[in-house]
């Protein structure tokens, strides 16, 4: 069974240059042995995005025309891209039908024969899917958590959540909400998740993932913005956010210790096959914790 990876983040963090560069890697290892995997199967979810830089099986644009659904409601860019996924959500029979039937072995058995002069149709092994630069439109509407439900209710499912390591790790505050995001998307699909630290061409995610790891590495960082506020004349409001951290702290570590981390340039293509091992871990996870947990649900 391919495994499904569905990119998610803040918008700019590089969720369809990433999709490009593991699609072209994709590609890159099924022209070198065409017969055992298919190319990937690519859904693009973003009805806003004004072209896409890879060829997409599904794309929501064939079915719903953002730009009309704006005007014809009366809605601004982030009702436009809600209603469009809403009304595509409401043909998730017909997608689901495609991605089973592109991406499954067919279910008739086998011809009993032993003509072997065809063989099997090679399966993709990845689904990849592009979601909304709008995250929060994505991940807290009905219609995306339909998307995400009937994926995994067919497919190993992985969130890939991609982050802007050069903003992000610009201050400690701005690194802890993003985190912060990262644990709520986390608990409310409660799929797998992996963390993609992008654009390691102009900040490797090093401190990221030392602030991770080490949560005195994170306070003293913080203490030292913090420090260099007050040189400044300004009031950090130091006590709070300290506080505030230190009792997030347990939780923060059972966070990070649920996830995998690496960090891709999708501008180089730099660490994406740990990327790809990361997925395999994933998968290996969702198999083991998720699926039961789905089917006792059903
Ligand atoms: P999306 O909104 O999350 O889909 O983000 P995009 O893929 O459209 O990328 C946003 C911006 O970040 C674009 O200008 C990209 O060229 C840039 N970008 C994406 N990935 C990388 C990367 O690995 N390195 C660098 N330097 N820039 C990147
Ligand atoms: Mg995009």
């Amino acid at each position: 069974t391919p495994v499904a990876i569905v990119c998610v983040g803040m918008a700019g963090s590089g969720k369809t240059t990433f999709m490009q560069r593991i699609n072209a890697h994709l590609h890159t290892l099924h022209q070198q042995s065409p017969s055992t995997t298919a190319p990937p199967y690519v859904v693009n979810l973003d009805p806003a995005v004004r072209s896409v830089p890879f060829e997409s099986n599904i794309d929501i644009r064939d079915s719903v025309n953002y730009k009309e659904v704006m005007k014809q409601y009366n809605l601004g860019p982030n009702g436009g891209i809600l209603t469009s996924l809403n009304l595509f959500s409401t043909k998730i029979d017909q997608v689901m039908g495609l991605l089973e039937k592109r991406c499954l072995p067919s279910k008739q058995p086998p011809p009993q024969t032993t003509d072997t002069t065809t063989p099997p149709k090679s399966l993709p092994s990845h689904i990849l899917l592009d979601t909304p630069g709008q995250i929060e439109v994505f991940v807290w509407s009905a219609s995306g958590q339909i998307l995400l439900s009937s994926l995994a209710s067919s497919f190993p499912t992985v969130l890939a959540y991609i982050i802007d390591t050069p903003r992000t790790t610009a201050s400690t505050s701005t690194f802890m909400s993003n985190m912060l995001y990262a644990i709520s998307i986390l608990y409310k699909t409660r799929l797998p998740m992996i963390l993609v630290f992008n654009k390691t061409d102009v900040k490797d995610e090093g401190e990221a993932v030392e602030w991770m790891r080490d949560f005195e590495a994170f306070q003293a960082a913080l203490r030292a913005e913090e420090e260099e506020v007050e040189m400044r004349g300004g009031s950090g409001g130091a006590g709070y956010m300290g506080s505030l951290l230190n009792s997030m702290s347990l939780v923060l570590e059972e966070f990070y210790n649920a996830l995998s981390v690496v960090g891709v340039s999708s501008m180089t293509g730099d660490g994406v096959e740990r990327f790809f091992e990361a997925v395999e871990g994933k998968r290996q996870e969702f198999e083991r914790e998720y699926q039961p947990e789905l089917e006792r649900r059903r």
